[in-house]
């Protein structure tokens, strides 16, 4: 195309059909950004999810003033489940939990998998008394007569995100040495 001295060249614009617009969700950034925080198989957040999202939410309930409580939650006996039943069942299992507690939680909750057999929900605005009840309903959702135990901390006044999750960790150590397939709270 001719242009006149001065001017500068006009750009050739073309209009892509629809079906040539990549989609936002197609888009190779927003995939690889959501494959990094995601757990393959279970399709929740992964642990470094986990370990950002509990900050935020230690930091969301020191500048509003509320609750929240963080729950550990590890499958009782998963190894001989393996041992018994193969790998891939294993597995199977484990994205079973992950949607059956899912659905058991309020839709404010984040559920991740922290690791193996191990989860960790966070519940923002519940206190000890209001969260026992979800943990109940969260323990008996387990899927296939699989029980797990729990271990759970209330965030007490300026902890950091560090300490109850080690809390919620120890009264997770507290309810398999008392047996399992039970809640206990932290100290
Ligand atoms: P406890 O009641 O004390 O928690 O016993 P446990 O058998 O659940 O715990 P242990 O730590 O002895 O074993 C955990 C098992 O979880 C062993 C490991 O092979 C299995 N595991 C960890 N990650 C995965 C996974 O992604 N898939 C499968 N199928 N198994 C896994
Ligand atoms: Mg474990
Ligand atoms: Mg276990």
């Amino acid at each position: 195309m001719a242009s006149c001295a001065g001017s500068r060249p006009q750009p050739h614009l073309t209009v892509a059909p629809h079906a040539q617009i990549p989609h936002a969700l197609d888009a190779p950034g927003f995939r690889q950004r959501h494959e990094a925080r995601t757990d393959a198989l279970t399709g929740l957040p992964n642990r470094r999810t986990l370990d950002y999202e509990v900050v935020r939410a230690v930091d969301l309930a020191s500048r509003t003033g509320t609750a929240l409580t963080v729950a550990m939650l590890d499958l009782d006996h998963f190894k001989s489940y393996n041992d018994d039943n193969g790998h891939q069942a294993g597995d199977r299992l484990l994205a079973l939990c992950a949607h059956s507690w899912r659905d058991a939680l309020p839709a404010n909750a984040f559920l991740a998998r922290y690791g193996g057999e191990e989860f960790v929900a966070l519940l923002p605005g519940l206190d000890a008394a209001a969260a026992l009840p979800v943990l109940e309903r969260l323990r008996e959702s387990s899927p296939g007569h699989r029980t797990v135990s729990i271990g759970y901390a209330v965030r007490e006044d300026r902890e950091s995100a560090s300490s109850v999750l080690r809390r919620a960790d120890a009264a997770l150590y507290d309810a398999k040495e008392l047996g399992r397939d039970r809640i206990i709270a932290a100290w």
